[in-house]
């Protein structure tokens, strides 16, 4: 379903992502582990195509985001993307938040968009935040505003990167709670994730990246709980 190969990215004389292969089936979650700076954020900004690649084939879905006649903006908004930071516009309520991109981008009516708003603001339990201004409501409750603002879209795939690191540790049950149940009703879901424990429960597919490469993946009780290569192993002993 989403089908990534020899995926390069540098920036200037900087290699960052060194010839990335990955498959990933409809209804899957891959959950994405690796020390800092070695380009997991940077392979989830290629599938958005907030980065151009400088190498290598995106195809979601059938469509090739590397096609360079591909209709960016349409392919785009079929990938949603959380962020570490959540990313609302401040200045707009919830509501507005979620129906904007809707209206804007989709030429949904005002009643049509606001429907799909209310209905994805129950999916995150969130209901009664509906008139609220972002500044009012809890990181955590922030950042599933933003799963969803994205689910709104009705995107084919959800990108995660490191969605609970900026929350308070009693904030980030809730959150995951959220993704786990996206999981289950069968979202394609590619994540960064720091959450090992959340990772070895819903993933079906553990990636370990390092240095620009994927260097160990497979189910994640064979990556994180019986690690093969080195590199994890003294990745692993460092975060669990
Ligand atoms: P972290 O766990 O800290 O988030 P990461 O695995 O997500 O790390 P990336 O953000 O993908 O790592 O960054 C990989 C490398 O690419 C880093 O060395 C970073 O400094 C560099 N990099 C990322 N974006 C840019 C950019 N726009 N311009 C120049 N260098 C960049
Ligand atoms: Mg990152």
């Amino acid at each position: 379903f989403v089908e990534i190969t020899g995926l390069k990215k540098s920036f200037g004389p900087l290699d960052v992502l060194k010839g990335i292969g990955l498959q990933v089936n409809r209804g899957d979650v891959v959950c994405i582990i690796g020390p800092s700076g070695s380009g997991k954020s940077t392979l989830l900004r290629c599938v958005n195509l907030l980065e151009e690649p400088n190498g290598g084939k995106i195809v979601v879905n059938g469509v090739e985001l590397t096609d360079p006649d591909v209709d960016i903006d349409s392919a785009r908004t079929k990938i949603g993307m959380v962020f570490q930071s959540f990313n609302l516009f401040s200045h707009l309520s919830v509501l507005a938040n979620l129906t904007v991109a809707q209206r804007k981008v989709l030429k949904r009516s005002e009643e049509e968009s606001r429907r799909i708003a209310l209905h994805n603001l129950e999916r995150v339990g969130l209901s009664d935040k509906v008139h609220s201004m972002p500044a009012q409501l809890s990181g955590g409750q922030q950042q599933r505003v933003a799963i969803a603002r994205a689910l709104s879209m009705d995107p084919e795939v959800m990108l995660f990167d490191e969605p609970t690191s900026a929350l308070d540790p009693e904030l980030v049950g809730d959150v995951l709670g959220v993704m786990r149940q996206l999981a289950d009703e069968g979202m394609t879901m590619l994540v960064v994730t720091h959450e090992m424990q959340f990772a070895r429960e819903v993933a079906d597919k553990v990636i370990f990246m390092d240095g620009g490469y994927i260097v160990e993946e497979g189910p994640a009780a064979e990556v994180i709980g019986n690690p093969q290569e080195p590199r994890t192993q003294e990745f692993l002993a460092r975060v669990l």
